[in-house]
């Protein structure tokens, strides 16, 4: 399967993210996009993960930041957006200066968001507008190696977006 179908295939519905954002876990949906993140491309790259309002996902890889999501939006995103999940490939999870705007601008419409780094992640919720951060040791939910196809030119990821940007 490719990094997308991947991904699809360990959400659960609300729960994948739901037990991270009030039960401070690791859940297998939110490993597995780490891990594509790290292992799925010739480099690691971001992802970034939108669960709209009918509990579909929309995946990109390697785009700057949200702002730039509208691209890929051409499928009919139901707002609002359930969460907005991304990784850090570098392994920091924290709220970057543009992460921040990307959270006050599309707060009307966005109830959580998740930033993914190596075994932390922080977390954002807008009914109490409250941010947590997160450290685990590795909870172990998927096999070694994970059995994607190695996608070694992803779409929309071209030269520009070698550097990593948070
Ligand atoms: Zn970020």
């Amino acid at each position: 399967m490719n990094w997308k179908e991947a991904i699809e295939s360990k959400y659960e519905g609300e729960s994948s993210i739901l037990n991270v954002l009030n039960g401070d876990e690791l859940t297998p949906f939110t490993e597995i996009i780490w891990r594509v993140s790290q292992e799925a491309f010739e480099s690691p790259k971001e992802i970034q993960v939108v669960i709209d309002d009918n509990d579909e996902l929309f995946m990109s890889v390697g785009t700057a930041s949200f702002v730039d999501f509208p691209h890929d939006m051409d499928g009919g995103m139901k707002l609002p957006i359930k969460c907005w999940i991304h990784t850090h490939p570098m392994g920091k999870a924290y709220w970057s200066g543009t992460d921040m705007r990307t959270l006050k601008s599309w707060h009307p419409l966005m109830k959580s968001a998740i930033v993914l780094g190596y075994r932390e992640h922080q977390t954002w919720q807008k009914f109490d507008r409250q941010m947590k951060h997160v450290r685990y040791a590795h909870t172990k939910y998927l096999e070694n190696p994970l059995h994607i196809e190695k996608t070694t030119n992803p779409k929309g990821s071209g030269n520009e977006v070698e550097k990593v940007i948070e």
